[in-house]
């Protein structure tokens, strides 16, 4: 694996993590998938292994990305997600052969299509992201409390007061930043 990329971060919601490929979205935006290949290691990380992912794929994957950031900001902040964003995850959905599985084990995995073609892998996550769209699960949508980032999550957490989208690094940084803060304005005070 190259280590010339941005690291992956890995959340536990899959529409969210998808969307958190490309963060510091309101700063210096950090592209986690530059390349075709990034976003298939991406997938395969998610129990989503595809084959290949040609160039027209790739421009449909980071569509449906940007899609559900649309919809997950409008919902976190209670308007209406745009009809445009709309259509593209429920397009996306539709256009692959993903099927739940259940494991011996009691958990759901996904089979994609017998192509494992990324289209089965991005209707996935479509599906995924329209289930937290829809309200359906335990959470709510919120955006990161990080200026540079207010990048859509969602809160599982029980008092759902979660504040950043994730804790290693929007969370870290607004805590150096205020650790940092706090000592010049100790530093002045000692003057
Ligand atoms: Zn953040």
């Amino acid at each position: 694996m190259s280590t010339e990329y941005p690291d992956f971060r890995l959340g536990n919601v899959l529409a969210t993590s998808f969307t958190g490929t490309l963060s510091e979205r309101c700063g210096n935006p950090i592209e986690r998938i530059p390349t075709a290949q990034r976003l298939v290691d991406w997938l395969a990380v998610y129990g989503l292994a595809v084959q290949m992912c040609t160039t027209t794929q790739f421009n449909r994957a980071r569509e449906l990305r940007e899609a559900i950031h649309a919809a997950a900001t409008a919902a976190a902040i209670g308007s209406a997600p745009p009809a445009s964003a709309i259509q593209v995850i429920n397009d996306c959905s539709a256009a692959g052969k993903a099927a739940a599985f259940l494991t011996h084990g009691g958990k759901r995995i996904w089979k994609l299509g017998s192509t494992s073609s990324v289209e089965d892998a991005l209707s996935v996550i479509a599906a995924d992201a329209i289930s937290i769209l829809a309200g359906e699960r335990d959470g709510k949508l919120a955006l990161c409390a990080s200026p540079s980032c207010q990048a859509a999550f969602f809160d599982t957490s029980q008092s759902r007061t979660r504040r950043w989208c994730d804790m290693g690094t929007c969370g870290n940084k607004e805590k150096k930043a205020r650790f940092v803060a706090k000592r010049r304005g100790k530093a002045r005070a000692g003057e």
